[in-house]
């Protein structure tokens, strides 16, 4: 599955935006700077391909790359953006929720959780919207190389926690780090499995 190329397809601002449900697609979540661009880069091998959806204006779409032919890995950028206006923030939340109850052929999310932070408000609300949209997700860790040894147990064991809340959580926790490539195969793997 990941041996095909990656490209950009679209950002998407609206449902009819969408493109043809014509293939599986998993999507990941994540705070800004939690390492999402780094995650899809290093899962896609192509450096550069996730920078186009940290551009301005892009943060409030939802952004498709395509992975071979057989998949599409989808960017939903826009959570702890509190600085938006108003309508913004409810014209992203309102197409997010529309997404996630309405994308047949979404498997699953993937909540990006900051190995040295573990989750926080952001994140625990958008878990909550999973749950009520019965969309699987799992967590993955990033920048797990930040983190020593010895610091990283007490943040598992906040995320273990606060994932036993969650009806829609999938309990395995992967752990990565786009800079050393760790959990990187990992994770393609439970890609791959998914189809
Ligand atoms: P995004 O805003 O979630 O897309 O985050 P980015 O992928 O742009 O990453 C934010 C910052 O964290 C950048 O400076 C990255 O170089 C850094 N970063 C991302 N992943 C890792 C990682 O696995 N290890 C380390 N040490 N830094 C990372």
């Amino acid at each position: 599955l990941f041996a095909g190329e990656s490209t950009f397809v679209k950002g998407v601002v609206a449902m009819s935006g969408l493109p043809d449900a014509d293939r599986m697609e998993v999507c990941f979540a994540g705070r800004s700077n939690v390492g999402k661009s780094s995650l899809i880069n290093a899962l896609t091998g192509t450096k550069g391909l996730a920078r186009a959806s940290n551009t301005p204006g892009r943060t409030q779409e939802i952004n498709y790359f395509t992975q071979g032919p057989e998949l599409y890995l989808v960017d939903l950028p826009g959570y702890g953006y509190a600085n938006a206006p108003l309508p913004v923030v409810e014209k992203w939340q309102r197409l997010l929720k529309q997404y996630l109850s309405g994308r047949q052929t979404l498997r699953r999310a993937f909540v990006l959780i900051d190995s040295r932070h573990g989750i926080k408000k952001v994140d625990a609300e958008i878990m909550k919207l999973l749950d009520s949209s019965a969309v699987t997700f799992q967590v993955v860790m990033t920048k797990a190389d930040k983190v020593k040894e010895k610091d990283r147990a007490a943040v598992l064991s906040q995320v273990r926690e606060a994932l036993s809340k969650h009806p829609a959580a999938y309990p395995e926790i992967v752990l990565t780090s786009s800079e050393k490539g760790d959990g990187i195969p990992t994770l393609r793997a439970i890609i791959a499995g998914l189809e």
